[in-house]
């Protein structure tokens, strides 16, 4: 690991300042930090500790029936929040489904979405051709071991997943991200957070040197939402896929409906069409079936994880009737 100085600032102002030098790196839970310095992926000159700024870690609601998070939240306590657990229960899920507790009572609701690809040829020890971590290098996934990778939103120069689950749930919660930088600050869509490859693959998100996530805010209470996260370990384990689900009914008769899922592409997938087509239709029917079928006609598997289409699928209409039949 490359020698680093250490500074502590407690105050946003003094965040965004400093961490406006290309060679600073805001440390927060450091949960995802030190696994990133210590596989070289980072090798930042200096550790700018924004654990203990003032006024990030509260949660608060809002005038207009919303809640506002503060981004050094630690996970578990916003998922044990009564307004999160009683309103916005696919929140709650999607960050108990996270990481284990230890890690959860350390890592924060601002730092999780920032969680880089678990892609192995990103995070090897050794030097391998990734565009995310060498620009220009190629993409040793897209012929090589990609069966967790992506099946929608991949170019040829990238076929990674975002690993996040909360940016799951916050995606299909129309969340807004909101920042402080050196150009000042920003209202970003929760479902706008994570870049796709055919901007920059090299990029991970919309953050730029020195933008300090500040809060994240819900909107109306989405009480009838459910995640359902599928991995190989229920103990501890990334999501193989999930499916986030927030939906509002009259008896079975859906109303309005959003689906967002995990894994299967560089940001929360929103299933647009499906929603769309959803409304109107009734709560474990053929046409609800059907029309999440249907937005799957645009999935492009890879050569090793065609598995993931039924996979899916299968979660999106399980978490919908789950969100469904929430009281
Ligand atoms: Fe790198 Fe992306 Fe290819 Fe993985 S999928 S090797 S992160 S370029």
């Amino acid at each position: 690991m490359k020698p680093f100085s250490y500074a502590r600032v407690i105050n946003v102002q003094d965040a965004v300042q400093a961490g406006a030098d290309p060679d600073t790196i805001f440390l927060a839970g450091g949960t995802e930090l030190l696994n990133w310095m210590r596989l070289n992926i980072a090798a930042p000159a200096r550790v700018l500790d924004i654990s203990r700024v003032q006024g990030l870690d509260s949660i608060d609601p809002l005038p207009d029936g919303g809640l506002r998070i503060g981004a050094l939240t630690r996970l578990n306590d916003a998922a044990q929040h009564d307004a999160v657990v009683r309103d916005y229960p696919v929140l709650s899920q999607a960050i108990l489904k996270a990481a284990s507790a230890q890690l959860r009572n350390l890592a924060t609701i601002g730092g999780n979405p920032v969680q880089r690809t678990r892609c192995p040829y990103y995070r090897a020890e050794e030097t391998l051709p990734c565009n995310k971590r060498m620009p220009g290098s190629g993409c040793s996934a897209l012929h090589g071991v990609n069966d967790r990778h992506a099946i929608f939103g991949w170019t040829d120069a990238c076929v990674a997943t975002q690993p996040s689950d909360p940016a799951v749930a916050l995606a299909v919660l129309d969340a807004v991200i909101a920042t402080e930088g050196p150009q000042g600050g920003r209202r970003i869509p929760a479902r706008e957070f994570h870049t796709l490859p055919d901007q920059h693959p090299e990029l991970h998100n919309v953050l730029q040197q020195g933008e300090l996530i500040t809060h994240v805010e819900l909107p109306a209470p989405a009480r009838r939402s459910a995640y359902l996260k599928v991995r190989e370990r229920e103990s501890y384990e990334y999501a193989t896929v999930s499916a986030a689900v927030a939906v509002e009914t009259d008896g079975d008769l859906i109303r309005s409906a959003r689906i967002a899922l995990g894994s299967v592409a560089h940001r929360p997938w929103r299933l647009d069409a499906a929603e769309r087509d959803l409304v109107g239709t009734r709560v474990g029917s053929s046409e609800a079936r059907q029309a999440i079928e249907k937005a799957f006609g645009d999935a492009r598997p890879l050569s090793h994880n065609a598995y993931k289409i039924p996979l899916a699928r299968n979660a999106a209409l399980r978490a919908l009737d789950s969100a469904a039949r929430m009281s």
